[in-house]
């Protein structure tokens, strides 16, 4: 069965009186050229675990199990499990969870899942194509949460796809920018039009691939100071650092300057010029401050 012909949507979806959930943001991948590289570029191992998140009528999910010791594909609409069931059958290596990724503790099953047919688990690969509106919770949780993974290989709203990737000075260098660097490394897999899904969405998308780091990129003190100074730096983007900076952990402006030169970094700057390691340098300046 082609799974990632129109086709067989609507054929599965008459058979099975199914109907798309526009909520749940149900488009789903119809090229059969993005469906190879997303797995190709996941670099997904004969032993390793792939949870998938949101498997749809499982066109990746099916690609995925041809490539990995054990897929774990996590779906949050209870309609399309008996068309899992039925577009997956052939595969032995593959569970179908029905429950909301959010809501779903995923070191859990990761503990549950330390073998793969008595071997010793190989790497863990996160794949995904989710409703936009998710897609950013879902990274930081995982991100926040540690959740012991290699790789997370994830289709986005082409924006948010920019805004994760850019670099100090870009336009749509911020918040998410620095917290996903500090996390990962980030990877350009393929650029997704909106054309490739059915029915098809009103922009189109992007898949990277988050790599996450073994060891972080900067000396930190405090996380929780580092990621106060990003959000109060770019929570008032068009101000200098010394005026977004003012009040944070009390500090009055003269003390922001203090902070700020003691930090080597000129007060008349904006976040979005600062790198990974000069925002550790003002948080670790900061924390020793207050
Ligand atoms: N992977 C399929 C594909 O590429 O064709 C389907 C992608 S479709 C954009 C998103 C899928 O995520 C849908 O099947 C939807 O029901 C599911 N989904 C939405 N929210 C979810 C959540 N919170 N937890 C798990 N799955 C979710």
């Amino acid at each position: 069965m082609k799974l990632y012909s129109p086709s067989t949507i609507n054929e599965l979806k008459k058979r099975h009186g199914f109907r798309l959930s526009k909520s749940l943001g149900q488009n789903f991948l119809t090229d059969k050229n993005i469906i190879d590289t997303i797995i190709e570029k996941s670099n997904i191992g004969e032993k390793d675990l792939v949870i998938e998140i949101g498997p749809g009528i499982g066109v990746l999910t099916a690609a995925a199990a041809e490539e990995a010791g054990k897929v774990i594909a996590i779906e949050i609409d209870r309609n399309l499990i008996p068309i899992l069931k039925e577009t997956l059958r052939e595969y032995d290596n593959i569970e179908i969870i029905n429950s909301d990724v959010l809501k779903t503790d995923l070191k859990e099953i990761l503990e549950q899942n330390r073998e793969i047919r008595g071997q010793k688990t190989g790497g863990i690969k996160l794949l995904g194509n989710l409703p936009y509106y998710i897609t950013t919770p879902i990274i930081m949780k995982i991100l926040e949460d540690r959740v012991p993974a290699d790789s997370i290989t994830i289709m986005l709203q082409k924006e948010v796809a920019d805004r994760i990737k850019s670099a100090p000075g870009s336009r749509t260098y911020g918040a998410l920018s620095v917290a996903v660097q500090y996390y990962c490394t980030v990877a350009h897999v393929a650029n997704a039009p909106k054309e490739l899904f059915v029915p098809q969405p009103k922009v189109d998308s992007t898949v990277i691939r988050l790599d996450i780091r073994k060891e972080k990129p900067v000396q930190l003190n405090s996380e929780e100071a580092f990621f106060a100074v990003v959000k109060a730096g770019f929570g008032q983007r068009r101000k200098t650092l010394l005026n977004a900076l003012t009040g944070i952990y009390g500090l009055t402006k003269d003390e922001v300057a203090a902070v700020m030169a003691a930090a080597g970094i000129d007060s008349v700057r904006r976040a979005e010029t600062l790198s990974l390691e000069e925002f550790a340098a003002l948080a670790n300046t900061i924390r020793s401050y207050n």
